[in-house]
């Protein structure tokens, strides 16, 4: 059995030696049995997706086979706090998936499994093995976005996103990406109802890859980037928070720098959000500019 290992894991499993200039506990590793039954148009796994197989998003993963991970993660010395295993949406995946969250899991760190998940049941099956935690990515904020960029409806996706919620409260995290089409107003809807079900929310930039078929697309304005990451961080401290939002006639969130006082608020809501731990370096950021998610 092989599982992908990120560039900046390699090193922290001790696997090989590469400069990473980001704090890393998150072990990020993914299972990838051929492409996706899926074919989002922004992503490097699918179906349609063009180029080398062994990207997500702008990082690059090797394979390694099992023996050398769990061997690695044997090491006395580790500073890993989380594993996060990101599994592609085919079969042959998941299943390959549920074996080694049992395997990870004798490794007692706890893990996060990434994943597309069509029933409840599906995420219990992982909850079962041992993952302590399932992030059912949304990805796409809005029905006709939905449709268009992943296929398949938004209304039966978050309704699964929220039963799951409700049979595991606390264990569930979702994805949002901002910049591919949604509307500020319909994102920060989500982000709010998601944290009143106590759904973590992973906020991502969009950000075009050679070989998607979103490639040629820009990524969003930082600024508006930073206005979302302050709102999201607002509503998860505390939901009342969400009467500080207001928005103009066409849906776009106002700035609500102004509101807050506390520079040190303003600067932990740049952080990487997720799960505990989560610092994803470089999914979304290129070296040497300015990051969109901060993780030092
Ligand atoms: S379901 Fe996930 S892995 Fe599959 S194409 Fe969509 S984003 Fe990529």
């Amino acid at each position: 059995m092989v599982v992908r290992v990120s560039a900046g894991t390699q090193k922290l499993l001790g696997l090989k030696k590469i400069r990473v200039e980001a704090p890393m506990r998150m072990a990020y590793l993914m299972v990838s049995e051929g492409r996706c039954t899926y074919n989002c148009d922004y992503c490097t796994q699918a179906r349609s997706a063009e180029g080398k197989e062994d990207r997500l998003s702008r990082v690059v993963w090797p394979r390694y086979e099992l023996s050398e991970i769990v061997t690695a993660l044997k090491k006395p010395d580790l500073e890993i706090g989380r594993i996060c295993l990101q599994v592609t949406s085919n079969p042959a995946s998941k299943q390959t998936a549920l074996a080694l969250v049992e395997t990870f899991s004798e490794a007692s760190f706890p893990i996060s499994v990434s994943i597309r998940p069509e029933t409840a049941d599906e995420v219990g099956k992982l909850m079962d093995c041992g993952a302590e935690r399932v992030g059912i990515a949304v990805d796409a904020i809005g029905e006709e976005l939905f449709a268009r960029v992943r296929s398949g409806s938004f209304g039966e996706h978050i309704n699964l996103l929220y039963e799951a919620a409700e049979l595991y409260p606390g264990r569930i995290t979702t994805h949002a990406i901002v910049g591919i089409g949604e509307s500020d107003c319909d994102l920060i809807d989500f982000i709010a109802n998601c944290y009143s079900r106590k759904i973590g929310v992973g906020l991502f930039s969009f950000t075009p890859v050679k070989g998607t078929a979103m490639s040629k697309i820009p990524q969003p304005p930082l600024e508006r980037y930073r206005r979302i990451q302050l709102a999201r961080f607002l509503i998860e401290k505390d939901m009342d928070n969400i009467d500080l939002l207001s928005f103009d006639d066409d849906g776009n969130l106002l700035p609500l720098k102004e509101l807050i006082s506390d520079n040190s608020s303003i600067e932990a809501s740049w952080r990487t959000s997720g799960c505990p731990d989560c610092t994803r370096p470089f999914y979304n950021e290129r070296p040497g500019h300015e990051h969109f998610n901060v993780f030092v």
